[in-house]
């Protein structure tokens, strides 16, 4: 595929493909295949939702796709950059760049306020201490946590968490964001927030998404977003 930019950033909208994608793990004597020359493209702006039984393969196709795990055989394409033949440093740039990812937790830093836990991602990237600050505000205001700048996980709710989960997986503006069970650990009642948040951000950030989960109310409700 070829990368393709917006006129309102400049930036390269960051697609992904995989292409003939295969992943064995060890299996008693033998081995189990997970992932069978998978071919997948997302295109730049799209929301791709993928469903599939507990221990089928979902979050290894994601840690590939986000570049956190290698592929047996087969390639990964970044924004219309081919993965496999990169080095770790370079790969883990292109995911610093180009991919946010949301897990089931948001497995926050229990001592960090929220406005510190996303601080700290502009920290890791060499941002100056008065403009993390400010990310970090427009970030909490994104993810509707203004109010909450100050309070420690042990003082959030589950939902609240993982606002700042989604919050700190767009912190560094990447434009393709994976979703592994976002909403799986939550309590049903604020489920629908949370994908409502997914959703708007999807479509105010124009994010590739790229959306994993067992639960098919989930993939209903962002596959007819
Ligand atoms: P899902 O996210 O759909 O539940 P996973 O991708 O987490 O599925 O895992 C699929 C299956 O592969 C699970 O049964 C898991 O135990 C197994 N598995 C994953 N990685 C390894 C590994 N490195 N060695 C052995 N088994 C693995
Ligand atoms: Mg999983």
């Amino acid at each position: 595929m070829s990368a393709s930019t917006t006129p309102r950033t400049g930036r390269t909208l960051a697609g992904l493909t995989l292409d003939g994608v295969t992943y064995a793990v060890p299996d008693g004597d033998g081995t189990r295949v997970l992932l069978d020359a998978v071919d997948l493209t997302v295109a730049p702006g799209e929301v791709v939702v993928v469903t599939g039984p507990s221990g089928s393969g979902k979050s290894t196709l994601l840690a590939i796709a986000g570049l956190l795990r290698r592929p047996q055989a087969g390639e990964v394409l970044v924004g219309g950059e081919a993965t496999a033949a990169l080095s770790e440093r370079r790969r883990t740039r292109l995911r610093g760049d180009h991919v946010g990812v949301v897990y089931q937790s948001a497995n926050l830093l229990p001592a960090l306020t929220a406005r510190e836990q996303l601080e700290l991602v502009g920290h890791v990237n060499g941002v100056g201490r008065s403009d993390r600050r400010r990310r970090a505000d427009d970030l909490l205001d994104d993810v509707g946590l203004a109010g909450a700048a100050g309070r420690v996980p042990a003082h959030l709710s589950g939902g609240e968490r993982q606002r700042i989960g989604i919050a700190r997986a767009i912190a560094t503006r990447p434009r393709l964001l994976i979703a592994d069970e976002a909403v799986s650990a939550l309590d049903v009642s604020i489920r629908a927030q949370i994908l409502n948040l997914l959703v708007d951000l999807q479509r105010s950030l124009n994010l590739t998404y790229l959306f994993i989960s067992h639960d098919m109310s989930v993939v209903r409700r962002v596959a007819s977003r």
